[in-house]
């Protein structure tokens, strides 16, 4: 974990309030592992905390690091008016990332993706992919409507796309579309890994419980300092006892076993 400023090597608007940014990072580049995130940091010093933002693909060869984030408020809206040339100031790569050995005793391995939690699972798909070539790798990608990413999981694994109105793929959830599968394929030991809004991942729960499909769920919590320093971003899980204890989503997570997690 460092923190220095970056150059950035790219900045593009995928589709409306939704960008790209390559930063050129080599160390970062180097260590960095799916489901990991950095923290971005504003030049304007009236937004002090770190943006987080996961990672959506490390290139150790280029040396650079991407993000795809969407404008939501003050810090991004300000990442969003940086051009090719400024720097940024960055800490990461933080988190624990994805277990990809879990996946090696698996068939198959099903990868979900809701809105912005869709960008992570593309370092994750092409990751699994080059540790597990033989293993297919289904990702499900949930839209609210046109989707703005998705040809490019292509070499890494086969894409399912749905969406709220229709508009792309199936018409429904990820979780609908995954149903549909499901239906029709034969039994197989399975694992999930999910990035999503909390209604898909709660909903996700209890059907993968009841399929018998292990899960890894990558949570979003508001954060404070980002190292876990300040106890701001507190995740509820079940612990082996049948406690409840409280988890950093900034460095405990933000990846945790999916039975484990307890919605509030
Ligand atoms: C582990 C993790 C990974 C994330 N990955 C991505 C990603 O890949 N792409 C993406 O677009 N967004 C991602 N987010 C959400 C992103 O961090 C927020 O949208 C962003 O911090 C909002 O900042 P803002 O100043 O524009 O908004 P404001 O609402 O003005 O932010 C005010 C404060 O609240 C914090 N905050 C607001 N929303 C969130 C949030 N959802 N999570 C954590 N802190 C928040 C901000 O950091 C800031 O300190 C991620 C969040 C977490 C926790």
């Amino acid at each position: 974990m460092m923190t220095d400023r970056f150059p950035i090597v790219s900045q593009t608007e995928l589709a409306p309030g939704i960008f790209q940014m390559v930063l050129q990072t080599p160390q970062m580049a180097q260590e960095a592992r799916p489901g990991q995130l950095v923290d971005l940091y504003c030049a304007e010093k009236d937004k002090l905390l770190p943006r987080p933002i996961s990672l959506f693909d490390a290139d150790p060869e280029e040396g650079t690091l991407s993000l795809i984030y969407a404008v939501v408020g003050k810090g991004t809206e300000e990442f969003s008016t940086y051009d090719e040339g400024d720097t940024v100031r960055v800490t990461g790569p933080l988190g624990t990332g994805f277990p990809l050995d879990r996946a090696a005793d698996m068939n198959e391995i099903f990868l979900v993706g809701g809105g912005l939690g869709i960008p992570p699972m593309f370092f994750l798909a092409k990751c699994l992919h080059a540790l597990y070539p033989e293993k297919p790798i289904k990702v499900f990608l949930g839209f609210r409507s046109e989707p703005w990413i998705g040809d490019i999981f292509t070499p890494y694994a086969e894409v399912l796309p749905s969406s709220d109105d229709g508009a792309c793929g199936f018409k429904g959830t990820a979780l609908d579309r995954m149903t549909a599968y499901l239906n029709e394929a034969g039994a197989c030991a399975r694992i999930l890994y999910a990035c999503g809004p909390i209604p898909m991942m709660r909903a996700i729960q209890p059907f993968a419980e009841e399929k018998g499909i292990e899960t890894w769920f990558s949570l979003e919590e508001r954060m404070g300092c980002g190292f876990g320093a300040c106890y701001g971003c507190p995740a509820k899980l079940k612990a082996a006892d049948g406690t409840t204890v409280l988890k950093r989503v900034c460095k405990d997570g933000p990846v945790f076993p999916g039975k484990d997690v307890i919605f509030s």
